[in-house]
């Protein structure tokens, strides 16, 4: 075994509980995961202890709090490998990352007639900011459609960029197939172009190891609460030289470095888009998070996900009239399935009552269940906590289920 799981398992105070008097099997982490203790200990130590609004402060409990957020923003940094702390930006999560470069990125380049590509598989949160930002300048979307087995038809990439492309914005794994995305290829072939590209980081960061510098994405978006850490908290990375192009979203304390009613200055990089009080608490748990996944080692924790995507596929495969939604060859922990004549939401209840947490619809990626002519899946989503015997348990329960409803 690769890990230790049993003792990574008793990092985890809530797969302790039971549902419905049942073992927790939680499958769900697509969604979000759970919290290690020394996460949620980092929390309430900084509630009971240190909290004082940071940045704005002389006094002892501000200045120990906000030299702890920037701690944690250069750990954030080292963990992608990022070239400077300025990159680093703090936001609530990939949704408003996402948001943030459509709106200002969106405002100092994107004119009437310029084109952004994004994928069939993306999720809604990659999708609607770009149409919003398209019905602003009257810009147009384009898509990158994908296989029959959920990989993405990068062939047809060069054919959709014209000299009107503006920007590429593609997830690095999809939440609905699973599917793990040529992102490298797709960034070569848009530079090639001049055309900048946006990555959809949200199921990769806790997966699968990033070195932004050797992807040379221009800015790549997560959130902490998929990858071990507190909620309401996640990152834009950026380069610093687009950054520096790009304007404000939002605007207020923190982001000037001076303001009066005939001028205001805006701050300097990162604080320039982190207008208010910042959710210091959680960004500093959030660091926590990622030491603690830096323990582990992402390449160990790739290894042993992919052991239990193998595992289980291997077994779904064996359950007459089940279909896996998302085959390709290159995919991460997540496993969407349909089986025929039943449906999907009645499979999530029935296993919900034998304490395993699935998650079933259309998980925010409508156009994915469009294109297979479905009205949803079965997911469930592997983290390293998980393992081959809640693996066997989920097989016997989904048997059971399936015998319930036929
Ligand atoms: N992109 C992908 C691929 C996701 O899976 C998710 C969350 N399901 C998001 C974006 C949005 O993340 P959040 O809700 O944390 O902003």
């Amino acid at each position: 075994m690769i890990l230790d799981i049993n003792k990574i398992r008793a990092d985890f105070p809530i797969l302790k509980e039971k549902v419905y008097n049942k073992n927790l099997v939680y499958f769900d982490n697509g969604a979000t995961t759970q919290k290690p203790k020394q996460v949620i200990d980092t929390i309430s130590e900084y509630y009971s202890k240190y909290n004082a609004n940071i940045h704005r402060g002389v006094h002892f409990l501000s200045n120990f709090t906000t030299e702890a957020n920037e701690n944690s923003r250069k750990t954030i940094q080292n963990f992608i490998n990022a070239k400077s702390e300025k990159e680093i930006i703090f936001t609530k999560g990939t949704t408003d990352s996402i948001n943030l470069v459509a709106f200002s990125f969106g405002e100092a380049f994107i004119n009437e007639g310029d084109e952004i590509i994004i994928s069939e598989m993306e999720h809604h949160s990659n999708i609607v900011p770009w149409q919003m930002l398209c019905e602003r300048k009257n810009a147009k979307l384009k898509i990158l459609k994908f296989n029959e087995l959920g990989e993405l038809k990068i062939e047809e990439l060069n054919e959709l960029i014209t000299n009107k492309t503006k920007l590429i914005s593609v997830s690095q794994v999809s939440n609905a197939l699973g599917t793990v995305n040529p992102i490298k290829k797709i960034i070569e072939i848009a530079h090639k172009n001049n055309v900048k590209v946006l990555v959809d980081g949200a199921q990769a960061i806790q997966h699968l190891k990033l070195d932004v510098q050797e992807l040379d994405c221009d800015f790549y978006a997560f959130s902490s609460h998929k990858a071990y850490g507190p909620t309401g908290v996640g990152i834009l990375y950026g380069k610093e030289e687009v950054l520096n192009k790009m304007h404000p979203y939002q605007g207020g304390g923190e982001m000037i470095s001076s303001v009066s009613f005939e001028k205001t200055i805006y701050n300097e990089l990162p604080f320039k888009f982190e207008a208010g009080t910042p959710n210091y608490i959680d960004n500093i748990a959030f660091a926590k998070a990622l030491e603690y996944i830096s323990e582990i080692g992402l390449e160990n924790i790739e290894k042993y996900e992919n052991q239990l995507l193998e595992y289980c596929t291997k077994k779904l495969k064996t359950i007459e009239n089940i279909k896996i939604i998302g085959e390709a060859k290159e995919k991460s922990g997540v496993i969407s399935f349909i089986i025929k004549n039943i449906h999907h939401n009645d499979i999530a209840i029935l296993l919900d009552q034998m304490g395993i947490a699935v998650r079933s619809g259309t998980h925010c990626a409508e156009p994915v269940m469009k294109h297979f002519g479905i009205s949803g899946t079965v997911r469930i989503s592997f983290a390293f906590y998980n393992t081959l015997e809640e693996i066997d348990y989920f097989i016997t329960s989904l048997n059971k289920a399936i015998l319930m409803l036929q």
